[in-house]
């Protein structure tokens, strides 16, 4: 009470004046509580539904997908994820697990957890039309405060993806052991010939030899192109980009090809422009050129022509070609041609030394470089691939 509030109060004092005032000022004091209480609980209830908005928004972006079961059975809560891993739209809520899942392996894990407290690692496999999807799921019994049974959540994560990596990864040893069990069981069986009394004869000891020469050569090859590839895999290889001429590049590239075109009988042809220029490593660029055009001789017409063409692209940077004549790719091919170990005619590929490595080393340098590489081609016309190389401001 202020000096004047009490100074007015004793000159009311004895009269109703007093009671009057006191009621006045109370009653404005009970206001003003009751106004602050009201914002308070306004800005708690603000606060709480931002929090419950926040934590649905989390529980809905989670990878994993969530479902929450009740005592009865029926789905209580379920998030996104989880509609998209078993097609259920949203809500799920009041639905049975196996209404909304149409998985029996999924009800029966909700089941088992009437009997135990938890189901972890659990491995689920749901085959689809398009494909099929790996699920781990950890499941978990619920509680209520008084221990009696209060439903179960269950977390499913997606492992198709790296059940895919994994299956690739096999395929790839798969396929090295394979690729390098060749060539060694020829080098093996050449040189157990001789042993056994072959290197008696000039000539046998002669032919044996250059089998031996020949499939050392290749595993070479292979594992040049296996190291490359794997140092292009952890980005561990450094580009050294500066500009390139891309004219002078490829006349670079069919000049060192000129003594296998010459014995394929197939005429080389560069059609760049002069003038284009783009920043690329000289030496991967090369390679990359030195494998294409090595597969348009190998694998277009004997007599044929490969030619190399390419155009600016304005500030986007260039196009490389390189274009044969030869039989072509077959439609269901041409999407996989750029895959480590495909081959279109695998006894063609081995018998003209190909390691099944030379277009995925291509694609890996050509994004390397922040590119592209494509490929057209109508069987019995002929092969085109494409090289798209970016204009980088930065130049090294
Ligand atoms: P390879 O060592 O077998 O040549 P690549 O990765 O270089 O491996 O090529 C993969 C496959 O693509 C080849 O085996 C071949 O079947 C096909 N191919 C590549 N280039 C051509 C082309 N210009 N014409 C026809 N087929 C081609």
């Amino acid at each position: 009470m202020t000096v004047l509030e009490t100074l007015l109060l004793l000159a009311l004092a004895g009269t109703g004046g007093a009671v009057w005032w006191l009621r006045g000022r109370l009653a404005a004091a009970t206001a003003r509580h009751a106004r602050e209480l009201a914002e308070q609980r306004q800005q708690r209830e603000q606060e709480l539904r931002a929090q419950s908005e926040r934590t649905a928004a989390l529980f809905d972006r989670m990878v994993e997908g969530i479902i929450v079961v009740g005592p009865d059975g029926r789905i209580r809560i379920s998030n996104r994820a989880a509609g998209a891993l078993f097609h259920f739209p949203p809500p799920a809520a009041g639905r049975t697990v196996l209404e909304a899942t149409r998985h029996h392996e999924v009800a029966a894990l909700v089941a088992r957890l009437d009997r135990e407290a938890e189901v972890l690692n659990h491995e689920l496999r749901l085959d689809g039309v398009a494909e099929t999807r790996h699920l781990q799921v950890n499941a978990l019994a619920l509680r209520a405060a008084d221990g009696a049974r209060d439903g179960a959540i269950l977390v499913f994560h997606d492992l198709t993806r790296l059940r895919q990596l994994e299956s690739v990864r096999q395929e790839f040893v798969a396929n090295v052991s394979h690729e390098l069990r060749t060539p060694l069981s020829l080098i093996k069986s050449a040189a157990e010939t001789l042993i056994d009394g072959g290197k008696n004869d000039p000539a046998v000891t002669t032919r044996f030899l250059e089998i031996i020469d020949k499939h050392a050569n290749r595993l070479t090859l292979l594992i040049d192109d296996l190291l490359l590839l794997a140092r292009l895999d952890s980005g561990r290889v450094e580009l050294n980009l500066q500009p390139v001429d891309l004219r002078a590049a490829a006349q670079d590239a069919l000049d060192d090809a000129a003594i296998i075109a010459r014995a394929r009988d197939v005429s080389l042809a560069n059609s760049v422009p002069a003038g284009t220029v783009v920043p690329a490593d000289p030496e991967r660029l090369r390679q990359v050129l030195a494998n294409l055009i090595d597969n348009a001789i190998k694998y277009g017409k004997e007599g044929g022509r490969v030619e190399i063409g390419g155009r600016g692209l304005g500030g986007a940077g260039a196009e490389l070609t390189v274009r044969d004549d030869g039989p072509g790719i077959p439609g269901e091919a041409k999407a996989r041609i750029f895959e480590r170990f495909y081959r279109v005619d695998k006894a063609r590929s081995r018998e003209q030394g190909g390691t099944g490595l030379g277009l995925a080393i291509v694609k890996n340098v050509v994004q390397a470089h922040g590119g592209d590489v494509r490929v057209e081609s109508t069987p019995g016309q002929g092969t085109e691939f494409f090289i798209f190389l970016p204009a980088k401001r930065n130049l090294a």
